[in-house]
């Protein structure tokens, strides 16, 4: 069944109300981040070391531009492993739909299945192919809450807002549980997450944010000691952590194909390989493809941090980042439960933070590291294997067999984009890192918005937006300005 919605929202800002917070924008931007380059230098090339793989494209957009169609994945583990997938057919005539999802990402798949099973007609367009892009390359860490703690949230919306969105801090975890279980997702779905703190001071940041998100509802919780941290992970580098049950991690590309294939099964339509590449505004938007239109009633904007320069007013603020992964050759069995006894995914409290954790055949899969501005590096494994060997030095023999790199997109609050474009542009974007459980809850805010359900989607629109200071030109410098300073108080441990 077809249906169309209230369009009547109690709060969503138009976009120029975004431009007065800017001066505080800058002020955040000077103060907060007044920092991350050479730590990109430092990280991206590590000399000696000779090139032994180079990857794939982080990205199929190029100057803003979308390349031409027939992109594959880039080589991955998750690639390598994924569960056999129909390849879609690409746009090639004109089609109507109540909505128009541009991205097949989380939040795009997310957005469409929720919107199916409240019987909504969905054409999703995916410029390359399902979980092609942060979506299909991740840590696969399924990490509670947002890139910024709840009480910056409260101090910048307000207790009633903050009180909506902090409730929504581990509900992202529960949709992909639900989403697992409902569609029978083969996606080695795993219980529990910790957070390794290398100092007292990070230490103490776990315990006030404990106690924050008890504030929020949540008391899934537990802080571990030093002896207890060495329960979880083999690594004397950590002083003690915070154990979240709720957390837990997943083979990101089967997830998205899994969700892919449920949205197919209650009747949506994906099209690989059709990048949007003009979105017609009006009463009723029309999704322009090379060959191919969609006339919808809502578009949602879905891209993140692979959208380009498709709607001019995303990319002005925010910044796509990459981050690399690397991928062990299997331990075994005995190995890997030496180095993570409860198969947890770990991730520590550095701002730059490493995150790791096993596959399900027993590899350790390790990321870290931020690229401001994504440009690919070189060789990922210069650049990942000495933070890997750092954390487990034990593994100074093993061999890596995968290497990738991906996209996520920083905004300068780190905190998500969400809102609406005219009447009938909808969007949710820049996680700004923590993305596998917030864009699930996203797609599920976007869908209840279009139901004439706003109040949880007005509140993730209420966050400000701030444009990054140095526009194109310097936002990478600055940013990797902030991040070096950020570093080295980690460093430090102050
Ligand atoms: C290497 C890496 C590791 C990460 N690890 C973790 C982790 O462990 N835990 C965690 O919580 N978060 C992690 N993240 C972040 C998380 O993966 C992302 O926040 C999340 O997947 C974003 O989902 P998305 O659907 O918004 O965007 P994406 O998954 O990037 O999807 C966007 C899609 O839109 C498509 N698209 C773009 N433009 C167009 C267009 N014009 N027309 C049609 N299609 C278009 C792209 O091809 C892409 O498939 C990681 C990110 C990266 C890159």
């Amino acid at each position: 069944m077809s249906r169309w919605c209230s369009n009547q929202l109690s709060y969503v800002p138009p976009m120029d109300a975004h431009s007065k917070d800017a001066p505080r924008g800058v002020k955040l931007f000077f103060a907060n981040s007044l920092i991350f380059v050479i730590f990109e230098k430092a990280a991206s090339c590590a000399p000696g070391e000779p090139i032994r793989r180079r990857v794939a494209s982080t990205s199929n957009i190029n100057n803003g531009a979308l390349e031409m169609p027939n992109t594959p994945y880039p080589s991955s583990y998750y690639a390598a492993t994924a569960n056999p997938a129909p390849a879609r057919p690409a746009l090639e005539e004109a089609k109507q739909a109540d909505v128009c999802v541009i991205g097949a990402g989380y939040t795009g798949l997310s957005t469409a299945l929720f919107l199916l099973e409240h019987g909504f007609s969905v054409v999703v367009l995916e410029a390359a192919r399902v979980g092609f892009g942060a979506s299909g390359r991740n840590g696969g860490q399924i990490v509670n809450s947002y890139s910024r703690d709840l009480d910056t949230i409260e101090r910048s919306v307000g207790v009633e807002q903050a009180r909506l969105i902090g409730a929504m801090a581990f509900e992202g975890g529960r949709v992909i549980r639900e989403r697992v279980a409902r569609y029978r997702i083969d996606c080695d779905l795993k219980d529990g997450g910790v957070f390794a703190a290398f100092n007292a001071k990070q230490m103490q940041h776990l315990e006030s944010q404990k106690a924050l998100w008890a504030r929020y509802g949540h008391h899934e919780l537990e802080l571990l000691d030093e002896q207890g941290i060495r329960q979880v992970v083999a690594c004397d580098r950590y002083i003690g952590g915070m154990l979240d049950r709720t957390g837990g991690h997943i083979h990101p590309l089967n997830l998205a194909l899994g969700e892919a294939a449920a949205v197919e099964s209650l009747g949506g339509v994906i099209h690989e390989q059709s990048p949007a590449t003009r979105i017609e505004r009006g009463a009723n938007p029309v999704v322009h493809t090379a060959s191919g239109s969609v006339t919808a009633q809502y578009v949602v904007v879905a891209g993140n941090a692979y959208l380009g320069n498709l709607v001019p007013e995303l990319a002005a603020k925010s910044m796509p980042c990459g981050t690399q992964v690397i991928t062990t050759e299997p331990l075994g069995e005995e190995l890997a439960s030496q180095l993570l006894p409860q198969d947890y995914c770990v991730e520590d409290c550095n701002y730059l933070l490493d995150y790791y954790r096993l596959s399900a055949d027993k590899r350790l899969i390790y990321g870290g590291g931020v690229v401001y501005g994504a440009r690919d590096p070189a060789d990922i494994e210069a650049i990942i294997r000495p933070k890997m060997l750092k954390t487990f030095p034990q593994l100074k023999d093993v061999k890596i067999d995968y290497a990738w790199t991906g996209n996520f997109l920083m905004t300068l609050s780190r905190l998500p984009q969400v809102g609406r474009i005219g009447d009938n542009i909808y969007y949710s974007q820049g996680c700004s890192g923590h993305g596998v459980t917030y864009t699930h809850v996203a797609g599920k805010v976007l869908a209840e918005a279009l139901r004439g359900q706003a109040e949880r989607f007005d509140a993730f629109a209420s966050l400000p937006h701030y444009p990054f200071p140095g526009g194109q030109t310097l936002r990478v410098p600055l940013s990797a300005l902030g991040a070096m300073y950020y570093s080295l108080r980690d460093r430090l441990g102050f």
